[in-house]
């Protein structure tokens, strides 16, 4: 047995087997049984095989468009995959230390890593980003089609406990807390929202650990305590069945639970929270969290692949109207389309990955509601699918990435030609709600202009942080400076709560920003009260603003709109919120 002290933020007691998740790796490791290994030496020759063929074709691909350079580092990457002793090392692992040949792949890729920096030729050197280049694919190959972290943890069985490097929201709202017990870090939290964020999963956590997720194995039996700091690992017969006997009863609280009802804080302050969705399938996730309605329903993603066929009034009429079917009697709110020039002209995908960023060209170009209004036809067979859509249910139509008020003005304009276009139709659509994203600085501070022009607002934080703050998230020398909690983020979501409020429109936030309980308790303070956010996030802020007061946190808010820095305002904020400060140890 052997203790590691870290700092308890979340009480109780976990027992399971440790499951290490490296979250910047997006690597997990767990112990396989013995019966296990043999399927998993199966998978690992598949996931060489695919890698084999996929490189084969890629290198082909190339060679006849006629760039023979490039083509020959494929060669090269072929040779590495093909190199026996490769694969040897990682069966070995897998064998020997009975570890998920996912994570066998990425030690030895860590090792080869590691010679390869070490070579004095500079050439050589940067065959490093080769090596990692197919390891990569061969772990993308070890899992089709499983890329989120609770596909991850699908294959872990039994209770067991989560050991991270660190935890963020978005990762801990895909990880299924039914079969996790607890959660060790080894990051402190100059984030606030750790400690928050596992007292509303109710889950026992400790963190500030250092390097836990080094120094436990996967499958060892770990057992934490969230009041001492505690986490004792391989605890002798004795010691185990005492925990066992303290540790919580595994509780429900998987993110798909049903739930009821509106969400309310601790005083009676009722509190509406709706779902952001990308992919009709994700209609099933809103339901099953609660949402009472659809905040955000980002219909660039309909455009995936064939544009020409997809952008079609009937085709995107269909679309829209099982989303407000699928959702009924719950509203649903379509942002039209939010596209960038080149995405529009590459025809592809908004992103590759789902969410919000990447994929995007010039982001200070024609986008959003620009493009748009520079292609009326276009937005015009939107607005048409859009309004014949509002017959079959509660829709609302929600212009992305406005400036200012002629731009909503000409978007009404274009709204009232589609309608006059269905009526001539015979075909008269009903009254549609008509609203804009605030998400651009100048919106923000013309929200009173704009409350005058439209029925709703909803203030989009992933854009309006880096529009307000200058700073590109990609830009990994700046990142850090992406920050919800600046002063000057918090004084713009008031204003424009304040003007909607003032013009007795409806006002949300459907930002990132409100998947964070630690924010979502401030953002309650600023006096917002409709959210949109991941299904997955649903519950989690259900249970964190149960156990708030509006009344306090509106005290706090007030407070917090006169502090000058972030630092100044996220202590204070876990002040309020009665949680320890910890400060970041790695
Ligand atoms: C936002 O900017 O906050 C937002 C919700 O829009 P998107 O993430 O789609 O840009
Ligand atoms: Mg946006």
């Amino acid at each position: 047995m052997h203790r590691l002290t870290g700092i308890g933020v979340s009480g109780g007691v976990a027992v399971g087997r440790a499951v290490v998740l490296i979250q910047n790796a997006q690597a997990i490791r767990f112990r396989l049984r013995q019966t296990q290994i043999d399927s998993e030496l199966e998978a690992l020759a598949s996931a060489r095989d695919r890698s084999h063929q996929q490189l084969v074709e890629i290198r082909n691909g190339i060679a006849q468009a006629g760039n023979a350079d490039l083509a020959s580092l494929f060669d090269a990457q072929l040779l590495m995959l093909d190199d026996p002793m490769l694969l040897a090392r990682v069966e070995a692992l897998v064998r020997e230390e009975r570890i998920n040949a996912e994570w066998a792949v990425q030690q030895v890729a860590d090792g080869l890593g590691e010679i390869f920096s070490r070579l004095e030729d500079p050439y050589l050197r940067e065959r490093r980003g080769d090596v990692a280049d197919v390891m990569g694919r061969l772990r993308m190959n070890l899992r089709p089609g499983r890329a989120t972290p609770r596909d991850l943890l699908s294959a872990v069985e039994g209770a067991c406990v989560l050991v991270c490097d660190e935890l963020t929201p978005s990762m801990a709202a895909q990880v299924d807390w039914s079969r996790i017990q607890g959660f060790a870090t080894d990051a402190g939290s100059r984030t606030y929202h750790t400690a928050i964020l596992a007292r509303s999963l109710d889950v026992p956590a400790v963190v500030g650990l250092h390097d836990a997720s080094r120094r436990i194995a996967a499958g060892a039996i770990v057992a934490l305590d969230g009041e001492s700091g505690d986490v004792l690992v391989d605890p002798d017969e004795a010691t185990l069945t005492t925990l066992k006997a303290r540790a919580r009863r595994p509780v429900a609280r998987s993110s798909g639970e049903p739930v009821n009802g509106p969400a309310q804080t601790a005083d009676g302050v009722a509190i509406r929270l709706e779902a952001n969705v990308e992919f009709p399938a994700d209609l099933h996730a809103a339901r099953a969290a609660g949402a009472e309605g659809i905040g955000l329903y980002r219909s660039e993603f309909l455009l995936a692949g064939s544009l020409d066929e997809l952008v079609d009034e009937e085709t995107q009429y269909r679309a829209y109207r099982s989303l407000v079917e699928g959702m009924a009697p719950r509203p649903v709110t379509i942002r039209t389309f939010d596209l960038d020039d080149q995405q529009l002209a590459s025809r592809s995908r908004p992103a590759a990955a789902r969410g919000w960023t990447g994929g995007r060209g010039n982001p200070l170009g024609l986008r959003g509601m620009r493009l748009s209004l520079s292609r009326p036809d276009f937005f015009r067979t939107q607005l048409q699918a859009l309004l014949r859509a509002a017959a079959h249910g509660s829709l609302r139509i929600l212009l992305p990435f406005v400036s200012g008020v002629d731009e909503v003005r000409e978007a009404r304009r274009l709204a009232a030609e589609a309608a006059s276009v269905l009526a001539a139709r015979g075909d008269t659509p009903p009254p549609v709600p008509l609203g804009i994203m605030i998400e651009i600085p100048s919106a923000a501070y013309a929200a009173d202009l704009l409350a005058r022009e439209v029925d709703f607002c909803t203030i989009g934080t992933n854009d309006l942080i880096q529009y307000c703050l200058a700073v590109d998230r990609a830009d990994e020398r700046v990142s850090h400076l992406y920050e919800p909690l600046h002063p000057a983020i918090l004084r713009l979501i008031s204003i424009v709560r304040r003007a909607a409020d003032r013009r007795g429109i409806p006002v949300s936030l459907c930002g990132e920003m409100a998947s964070d309980p630690a924010l979502l308790a401030l953002l309650v303070g600023l006096g917002l009260r409709e959210f949109s956010m991941t299904p997955a996030a649903i519950p989690v802020a259900r249970r964190l603003l149960a156990d708030i007061r509006a009344d306090d946190m509106r005290r706090f808010a007030r407070e917090a709109l006169r502090l000058p820095t972030v630092q100044a305002i996220s202590r204070r904020l876990l002040e309020v919120l009665s949680v320890r400060e910890v400060t970041r140890t790695t």
